[in-house]
C-alpha cells in the first residue's frame, strides 16, 4: 500500500537547484565564487569541537552581534535556516488554508512552493514589460484573504530595483494589517543611480509594524553552504515566528560562522564591489553583442530570452558554464570571477547569439 499524504501536494512543484556538473563553471545559483575567508574557516573549525551539544537555539551571541552591526534591539531579529525558511515561517504565521500571499511574478522559485505547502493560495502579478514589481497591480491584487505580500528588492532574477520611493508609496497604501517582506537577498549589491537614494529596508520598515525585512549570509557573505539568514520585524511579529520555527534549525556552525562573518564584514562587502564591476562589464559587453540586457542590481543578469532560453542555457553547459534556466521565460546568469565571465562571454558573443536568435 502507498503511504498516504495530502492531496494537494501532487500538483506542488518541487523546488529545483542549480545544475552542476564537474569541470563546469557554475554560474547557476548566485553564489560567490571565493570561498569563506580563513578567520571565518578557523571559527568553524573550532567550533566543530562542540558539535556533541545543542545549538544555542535563542542564537543569543549571533543576535547580539547582527544588533551591534544593524543597530537593531535584540528582540527584533529573528535568525533561520538561510532565509528561505524565515519565508516559510513568515507564510505560517499569517496564513490559514486558502488565505492569499501575494508576490510578483516572475520572482524567487520558492514563493510559490512555500505558499502551495501551507495549503494558501499564491497571487502572482506578472512583471512590467521592464522586468520589474507592477506595485499598483499588486495593490490592486489585494483582497480581503490578503495575508502576506513578498517584495523582492533586487528582484531575483531579473535583478530590478524598486526605488525608496516606489517602496514608500507603496507601503502607505497597504492596509496595515497586512505583512510585507521586504527580501532584501542581493541588498549588498545595490548601487543606486547618481541622485537615488538606497532603498534600505531597515530604514524604509521604521515605524512600519507590517513591514518585515529579510537578509542572508548565503549572497554577499558567502556562506550558502551553511544555511543562515535573517528577519527585522516588529518584537511582535518575532515571537511569532519563534513560535513555528524548527528547534535548533539554525546549527552551532551556522552561528559560528556569520558571527565571524560580521567580524569580516567590511573585508566581505568590498569583495561586493569587483563583482558590481564585473556585473557592469558583463552587462556591457553582452549588449554590444545585441543581446536585451535589463539593468541589474544584484550579482546576476536577467536574459529575457523567452522560448529560446533553454537551448541557450542548454549550449552554455555543452560550452561548461552552467547556467539557470526559466524555460520560456529566459536565462538568469551569475557573475562570478572576471575568468568565469569571460568563459560566460566567450560563448555568448559567439555560438550563444546564433542560438539566442540575434542576428
Ligand atoms: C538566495 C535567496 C534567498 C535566500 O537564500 P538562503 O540561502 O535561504 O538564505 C532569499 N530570497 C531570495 C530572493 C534569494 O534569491
Amino acid at each position: 500500500m502507498t503511504p498516504r499524504t495530502r492531496p494537494d501536494l501532487e500538483s506542488v512543484p518541487a523546488y529545483v537547484p542549480g545544475r552542476s556538473f564537474p569541470g563546469a563553471v557554475k554560474l547557476a545559483s548566485n553564489e560567490t565564487t571565493l570561498g569563506p575567508l580563513p578567520s571565518v574557516r578557523e571559527a568553524i573549525a573550532e567550533a566543530a569541537a562542540g558539535l556533541n551539544r545543542y545549538p544555542d537555539n535563542g542564537a543569543t551571541e549571533l543576535l547580539a552581534a547582527l544588533s551591534a552591526r544593524l543597530g537593531v534591539p535584540t528582540d527584533r531579529i529573528a535568525v533561520g535556516c538561510g532565509s528561505v525558511s524565515l519565508c516559510q515561517e513568515l507564510v505560517q504565521v499569517t496564513c490559514n488554508a486558502g488565505d492569499e500571499v501575494i508576490f510578483a511574478w516572475r520572482s524567487f522559485e520558492a514563493y510559490p512552493i512555500i505558499t502551495a505547502v501551507a495549503g494558501a493560495t499564491a497571487v502572482k502579478v506578472p512583471n512590467t514589460p521592464d522586468h520589474g514589481h507592477d506595485l499598483k497591480a499588486m495593490l490592486a491584487a489585494i483582497t480581503d484573504r490578503t495575508r502576506l505580500i513578498f517584495v523582492c528588492n533586487p528582484n531575483n532574477p531579473t535583478g530590478s530595483l524598486l526605488s525608496r520611493a516606489e517602496l514608500e508609496e507603496f507601503l502607505d497604501a497597504v492596509p496595515e494589517h497586512i505583512v510585507v517582506a521586504l527580501d532584501e537577498a542581493y541588498f549588498e549589491y545595490v548601487r543606486p543611480a547618481p541622485g537615488e537614494d538606497l532603498p534600505d529596508g531597515l530604514e524604509i520598515a521604521e515605524g512600519r509594524s507590517n513591514v518585515v525585512v529579510l537578509r542572508t549570509f548565503s549572497k554577499a557573505y558567502g556562506l550558502a553552504g551553511i544555511r543562515v539568514g535573517y528577519a527585522v520585524a516588529d518584537p511582535s511579529l518575532v515571537t511569532a515566528l519563534s513560535k513555528v520555527h524548527t528547534p535548533f534549525s539554525v546549527n552551532s556552525l551556522a552561528q559560528t560562522a556569520a558571527i565571524a562573518s560580521l567580524a569580516a564584514a567590511p573585508e566581505l562587502l568590498a569583495r561586493t564591489d569587483g563583482i558590481v564591476a564585473e556585473r557592469e562589464r558583463v552587462h556591457a559587453a553582452l549588449t554590444a553583442a545585441g543581446y536585451e540586457v535589463p539593468e541589474s542590481n544584484a550579482n546576476f543578469l536577467w536574459l529575457p530570452l523567452g522560448e529560446r532560453s533553454a537551448a541557450f542555457a542548454d549550449a552554455a553547459a555543452e560550452a561548461g558554464v552552467v547556467l539557470r534556466n526559466f524555460t520560456g521565460e529566459g536565462t538568469r546568469v551569475t557573475i562570478g570571477d572576471p575568468h568565469e565571465n569571460d568563459l560566460f562571454l566567450d560563448f555568448a558573443t559567439k555560438q550563444g547569439r546564433e542560438v539566442a536568435g540575434i542576428v
